[in-house]
């Protein structure tokens, strides 16, 4: 424990010499601790305010007046900062160098406060060091200042560094100042001056950007004028991506440029995305105005708000070339929508544009040429994810011409229905005068036989009695014909009876008979046994038969001997079948024949077939051609056997 006399036993023996008591009383009272120390560095002298400072506790003698400075250095200065206190004090003592450190000190109350201590030898007459006089002073505040300085600068440092920017600086006089840690590892560069930096940042531009981004920071610089450019930057990896650099000049007061500031921004994947974005509004834009179609779009209260390039072009004007009609729906659509049509379209609108309900409607609508053509306007709503309608989008089409080739077509139909009308009933104009033709010419034949018998001398009454009787005949088939022709007109098929085949069948064949014979033709038939009955009409039946042997008959006539035609009928399954066959030249085309009015005779009608399938298929049967084997055709028709019900 140090006492107040101890103290003033210090004090009297460090102003022993004193001469004058007002210089001691300046000593103590400067804000400054002074001391002295003997030339082996223990202090030998303290003036108050620093033994206030320290305390009287912390002044200890081992020998009166002598103060042991390692005793001093652990009591009160910092462990952290004895070492170095010892150090520095050490190699003063040693080689006489002035002495100066920063330390903490321990104050009376154990609050350690930032010292700046100096010492300087004092001499004597030979040059030895007799003590070191020192002086300390309080530097808390200025170190504590300082270290949040450096705090700051610390962090403002770590704030750059961590920024994804680069950042640099350099004076009006083109030193660099301040490149920031990113920008010197971008650049591969220590620290330099600005042209070499510089240098190395143009190195980096890509190659087509390059001369545009010197011209522009050239002349920025000599104009003292801010830079900003977008431009594309290679980085460590070799590959360019896209920059923002920015660089400001800082002014004085008097406008004088002191530093420029200089910021870097990667904008490579926003660059990107606004590429893509672009590229994709562009395909947009082109599959808009590419496909076949008017588009357009409107406001949820139906103003328009988009029209396509084409539809703008269809109509005359843009949206904002005409400001009324840019406004509302209603006026849009008194503008081009045809006045007959407009209170349809108004009313669908309003149905739609309330409820979301889909919009369609044919109208006529004024092209810009002032021609009102027929479009087909559809349009849809969009909704946002809350369900509300955020805008409607439709499409046009012009219709006007495909609405004329419909009518035409309409047209073209109808008149081919009355062509065709007029062709059934040349048809069927022709085949009232083959089928009455055929029992006239017979009449004919057997007026004019009944007429020589009756002229013979004498008479030959019963050959004129036979020969009327055919007349008679004759004249009845022609009324029978003309009564199936008025049932055929009634749709009716009361003519038709359950008949027994093989006795059509062999009427018709004995009315053929003496023609044949006539005509020097063999005709066999083979009809098979018990032959099943059938529900046709009997007429219609022979005058298939009829014709087809007819036709036999008049091909056999190109054979030199033996003409033959035969005649075959059978059951085949649920059928009757009948062939008639001949040796003639036989058909070139089995199908064509049997079209209306083909014919290869000079006096034929072409007829003959046609109506025969008609006939046939009317009874549900088939009826076609075949080529024979070696000569000839044989046609074949079959008939449905009553009680069978057979497929349409
Ligand atoms: P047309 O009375 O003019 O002969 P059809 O309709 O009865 O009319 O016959 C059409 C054509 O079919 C004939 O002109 C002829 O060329 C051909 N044809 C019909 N039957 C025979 C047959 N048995 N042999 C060869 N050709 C035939």
């Amino acid at each position: 424990m140090t006492s107040d006399s101890d103290i003033g036993s210090f004090r009297k023996t460090a102003y022993a010499n004193d001469r004058n008591f007002e210089f001691s009383q300046l000593i103590d009272t400067v804000p400054s601790h002074l001391w002295r120390l003997n030339s082996d560095g223990d202090p030998i002298f303290f003036n108050r305010t620093m033994i206030n400072y320290l305390g009287k506790d912390a002044l200890d003698f081992h020998t009166p007046g002598v103060l042991p400075l390692d005793a001093m250095i652990e009591m009160a200065v910092h462990p952290d900062d004895a070492a170095k206190f010892k150090a520095t004090l050490g190699h003063s003592l040693a080689t006489g160098d002035s002495f100066y450190i920063r330390y903490r000190l321990k104050r009376a109350d154990g609050v350690f406060m930032w010292m700046s201590s100096r010492a300087e030898p004092l001499r004597n007459g030979g040059g030895r060091i007799i003590e070191w006089f020192g002086v300390c002073h309080d530097v808390n505040d200025q170190v504590a200042t300082e270290e949040a300085l450096r705090r700051s600068d610390w962090h403002l440092q770590r704030l750059m560094d961590a920024l994804p920017v680069n950042i640099c600086s350099w004076t009006a006089k083109g030193e660099l100042s301040y490149v920031s840690k990113r920008f010197v590892e971008l650049t591969g560069m220590k620290k330099t001056n600005f042209l070499e930096f510089a240098k190395a940042a143009l190195d980096l531009i890509h190659p087509d950007d390059v001369e545009a981004v010197r011209r522009k920071a050239v002349r920025c610089i000599e104009t003292d004028t801010p830079f900003s450019m977008r431009y594309r930057r290679r980085g460590q990896d070799g590959i360019f991506r896209w920059t923002d650099d920015r660089f400001e000049p800082l002014r004085q007061a008097d406008g004088t440029v002191v530093e420029w500031y200089g910021l870097s921004i990667d904008v490579d994947d926003e660059m990107r995305t606004q590429q893509s974005l672009r590229q994709s509004e562009h395909s947009l834009h082109q599959l808009v105005e590419t496909l076949p179609a008017l588009i357009y779009c409107l406001a949820p209260d139906g103003r328009p708000i988009y029209r396509s390039q084409k539809l703008s072009e269809y109509l005359g004007f843009r949206i904002d070339e005409d400001p009324e009609t840019g406004k509302s729906l209603h006026a849009t659509l008194q503008a081009i929508i045809h006045p007959d049509d407009l209170a349809a379209v108004e009313h669908k609108y309003s149905q739609s544009l309330p409820t979301g309900a889909p919009y369609a409607m044919r109208h006529r609508m004024r092209r810009f040429d002032g021609e009102y053509r027929w479009m087909e306007t559809r349009a849809l709503a969009m909704y946002d994810g809350g369900g509300n309608i955020i805008q409607w989008n439709g499409v046009c089409l012009d219709i006007d011409d495909w609405l004329r080739a419909q009518e035409e077509l309409r047209l073209a139909q109808r008149n081919l229905a009355k062509a065709s009308q007029a062709a059934s009933l040349a048809e069927l104009t022709a085949s009232i005068a083959h089928e009455i033709g055929q029992p006239l010419a017979a009449m004919i034949a057997s007026s004019d036989a009944c007429q020589q018998w009756l002229q013979a001398i004498p008479p030959n009454l019963e050959r004129a009695q036979t020969a009327l009787d055919r007349v008679v005949r004759s004249a009845n088939n022609a009324a029978d014909v003309v009564k199936r022709i008025r049932a055929l007109f009634k749709h009716t098929d009361d003519a038709r009876e359950i008949q027994r085949y093989d006795a059509v069948v062999m009427e018709a064949r004995d009315l053929m008979a003496d023609e044949a014979l006539r005509r020097g033709v063999s005709m066999n038939s083979q009809i098979e046994a018990d032959l099943p009955v059938v529900f046709v009409d009997a007429i219609q039946i022979q005058q298939v038969f009829v014709n087809l042997i007819r036709n036999a008959l008049e091909a056999v006539e190109a054979v030199a001997d033996h003409r033959l035609v035969s005649l075959r009928i059978r059951r085949d399954n649920h059928f009757v079948e009948t062939e008639v066959a001949d040796n003639g030249p036989g058909v070139e085309d089995p199908d064509r024949i049997f079209e209306p009015f083909y014919t290869t005779k000079r006096q034929g009608m072409g007829m003959g077939l046609s109506i025969c399938r008609s006939i046939v298929e009317a009874h549900g049967g088939k009826l076609w051609a075949e080529k024979n084997q070696g000569r000839g055709a044989t046609f074949v028709f079959t008939l449905p056997i009553e009680g069978q019900t057979l497929d349409p």
